[in-house]
């Protein structure tokens, strides 16, 4: 609870680390300023709850090297299978697959048609690490981001394509 001489006016703000600002002007006497606070601590409870959400689908640490070496070994297991499903279903053909320690992108595709995956895939759900995996076999016909390639990908994804991007965005690598 701040009295700040700059304050306008009572506001009340939920930082993103959690901490909770109340800040009101000198003419404003504590006890009013407190009543606003209790007026809106329904909605502090939302932005906090928000928040703690977040953080529970992207944590903000870095994975250590021993969660490294258990997702590498998890991603062994589970992502080459998983390209090889896609690929038949979809008739889509890649040359090879490889598991990479990548931070920056989730997968990448070659010019000769090699998919590179992020092992930090398996921090996500299935149907995101399907949705990155088929966003790769699309670069095998369009090697690039154009309206084609995203038509194909849309309609590899049920129509799903925008939604899907958007869970995405929750996510950071690694
Ligand atoms: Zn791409």
């Amino acid at each position: 609870m701040i009295c700040s001489p700059r304050a306008r006016r009572i506001t009340l703000s939920v930082r993103g680390s959690g901490e909770v600002r109340l800040t009101y002007p000198p003419g404003v006497s504590r006890e009013r300023a407190w009543q606003f606070y209790l007026e809106k601590q329904p909605w502090v409870e939302r932005a906090l709850q928000r928040l703690a959400q977040r953080e529970a689908i992207a944590p903000r640490k870095e994975c250590t090297p021993e969660e490294v070496e258990i997702l590498r070994r998890a991603a062994k297991l589970d992502l080459p299978p998983r390209i090889e499903r896609l690929a038949r279903e979809t008739g889509l053909r890649y040359a090879k697959v490889s598991i990479r320690a990548a931070r920056t992108k989730w997968g990448s595709c070659s010019a000769t048609n090699s998919i590179s995956l992020s092992l930090f895939l398996m921090a996500l759900p299935e149907h995101l690490r399907d949705f990155v995996i088929l966003h790769e076999l699309c670069h095998t016909v369009h090697h690039d981001h154009s309206p084609r390639f995203h038509a194909l990908l849309d309609r590899l994804c049920g129509g799903q394509e925008r939604a899907l991007q958007r869970e995405l965005r929750n996510y950071r690598i690694g």
